[in-house]
């Protein structure tokens, strides 16, 4: 174990990386330059709102670390430590379709890679810490109610085995940022705050985008071969090989997240080139949300209310539509189509793999390679969309569904009945879609000669009891904002164990409560953070 003081950095992105000393934060286009030294903001009285207890022992920091004044001044950006060498990164990407050409790290500010208990690098980069050069109008900063939001969602995606940035730290500033929640015109002061994040990089397409758009080729080159070298060690760099290699496995790292997504009804909200990783990490948690009732065509960004670009159902193809534009980007390192477009093909390929993998295991069974099976995945995403039911619960409660031959067909699907939002309100027909699935899928279990207490122990190791409902989360916002943190901390560490029983939360294992329904916040973000 280290003491916050003795954390070793070893700033391979800097060091390596051509950057932009010219100083300051006046917005400006950073050309050759991977990214531009900035310090971040004083802010006037940090105070500690939560720490994730995994992040800080992969850190090797200790409790009085983390008690420590100079945690939180650390973490708040008050001060830098020895050995951090402060930046923000230079990218650009594609919103909503459209190339927006720079952006950059407009209000992230990395502190510096350091080297974790397992000897690996974690780039510490504090998200709200001020203005960068890439700021643009904005003012660099975030609001609570996004950082709980960021925090939280970081930590639950580890533990429900989503691939993510993690998130060391939640800190207030003590200083207040002016948002207009739903850019409706009614601006107000919001408490600020600072996330620590923390992730081997936080490279994502549009860095790579940003060069390619400006045909600085050396640049691009650099930076593909820093990637290489420091993230993909396998790959034998400086060929164009050596690239085509690097998008195939980018490909694949990106459909194992996307599975990964829908298996636990998470919808990014955002998904720009700019918001995607290199390293297949869920990153940037906006107006992210999760699915309570099953339903394909979800967004829950206001900003994508018309076209729902980004909404649940389609986030496989917006996947590829990004490494698509990924692959534009490494063309002048490979000058040719045709490799890059193999690579591509790699994605789809690994996703329908990952896709029945996935549903074979949400279902109990080993996979899905009989027709017989793949029709029952079918016909439980039907049997969802059949009446409004609840995602998280109808998963968990099939698990309770007893498939001996002794019980009776309606008796059978009742514990699916508990993920109905109104049972009240269905038809005989709605009914027997339930059975008919139970049924159906009761005497594949008996066919294949399973056993009941251990199908339902692995589909309770894939389908989650306890997920960052949206309402949830923003119950603690609420009382994060009136002064009372305890919801963030209790909602953290519920988050630790998804899979398992938890009786002291069985509150949290329930529907969507009905004030949540068309409340903004649960079922509706705007990106205004
Ligand atoms: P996002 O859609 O949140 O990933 O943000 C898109 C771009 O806007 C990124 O380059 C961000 O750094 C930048 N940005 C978002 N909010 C702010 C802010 N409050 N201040 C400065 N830049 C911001
Ligand atoms: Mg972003």
């Amino acid at each position: 174990m280290v003491a916050l003081n003795e954390l070793r950095f070893d700033n391979r992105f800097t060091t390596s990386l051509p950057g932009d000393d010219s100083g300051g934060t006046v917005p400006r286009q950073v050309i050759e330059a991977c990214y531009s030294r900035v310090s971040p903001t004083s802010v006037s009285f940090p105070r500690l709102v939560a720490v994730s207890p995994e992040v800080s022992e992969l850190l090797g920091l200790r409790a009085d670390d983390i008690e420590s004044a100079e945690f939180v001044d650390v973490f708040s950006g008050n001060r830098l430590l020895e050995g951090m060498d402060s930046h923000a990164a230079c990218y650009g990407g594609h919103q909503f379709g459209n190339w927006a050409g720079q952006l950059g790290d407009g209000r992230a500010i990395a502190l510096g890679e350091v080297i974790d208990v397992n000897g690996d690098h974690q780039m510490l980069q504090l998200k709200g810490a001020g203005p960068t050069p890439y700021s643009r109008s904005a003012d660099g900063l975030a609001v609570l109610r996004s950082s709980i939001r960021e925090f939280l969602c970081s930590e639950a995606m580890h533990h429900l085995r989503v691939p993510t940035t993690r998130a060391l730290s939640l800190v207030t500033t003590g200083d207040l940022v002016v948002r207009d929640v739903l850019y409706d015109g009614n601006p107000a002061p919001e408490p600020g705050a600072v996330v620590c994040r923390v992730a081997p990089s936080f490279i994502r397409f549009g860095n790579f985008e940003i060069f390619a758009s400006r045909g600085d080729e050396a640049t691009l080159k650099k930076l593909a071969d820093f990637v290489i070298q420091t993230q993909f060690p396998n790959i034998d760099s400086g060929s164009p090989d050596s690239y085509v290699t690097l998008l195939k496995e980018v490909c694949e790292l990106t459909a194992d997240m996307i599975a990964d997504w829908l298996r636990v009804g998470f919808v990014h909200g955002v998904m720009n080139t700019d918001n995607m990783s290199i390293l297949g990490l869920t990153i940037d948690y906006g107006p992210y949300g999760w699915l309570d009732n099953y339903e394909p065509d979800w967004t829950p960004n206001t900003t994508d209310a018309q076209h729902r670009r980004y909404r649940y159902g389609n986030q496989p193809a917006v996947a590829q539509w990004n490494l698509v534009q990924l692959a534009n980007a490494l063309y002048p390192l490979v000058g040719a189509v045709e490799p890059l477009q193999e690579a591509l093909a790699n994605y789809a390929q690994r996703f329908e793999t990952n896709w029945s993998q996935m549903m074979a295991s949400k279902l109990g069974f080993r996979d899905l390679e009989d027709q017989k099976d793949r029709d029952l995945a079918e016909e439980a995403l039907m049997v969802l969309q059949t009446v409004e039911t609840d995602m998280t619960l109808f998963w968990r409660e099939l698990a309770k569904v007893n498939f001996e031959a002794s019980v009776n067909k309606m008796e059978r699907c009742e514990p699916l009945m508990n993920a109905v939002y109104r049972p009240d309100l269905m038809t005989s027909d709605q009914r027997a879609s339930f059975a008919d699935f139970a049924e159906k899928w009761s005497i594949r279990h008996r066919e294949l000669a399973n056993n009941v207490i251990e199908v339902s122990a692995a589909m309770n190791a894939v389908n989650p009891k306890y997920v960052l409902r949206n309402y949830m989360a923003q119950l603690a916002i609420e009382e994060a904002e009136a002064g009372d943190p305890s919801m963030v901390k209790e909602l953290l560490d519920l988050l630790r164990l998804p899979y398992e029983e938890q009786p002291q939360y069985e509150r949290f294992y329930a529907l969507r409560p009905d004030w949540a329904r068309t409340k903004v916040g649960c079922s509706q973000l705007s990106c205004s953070s």
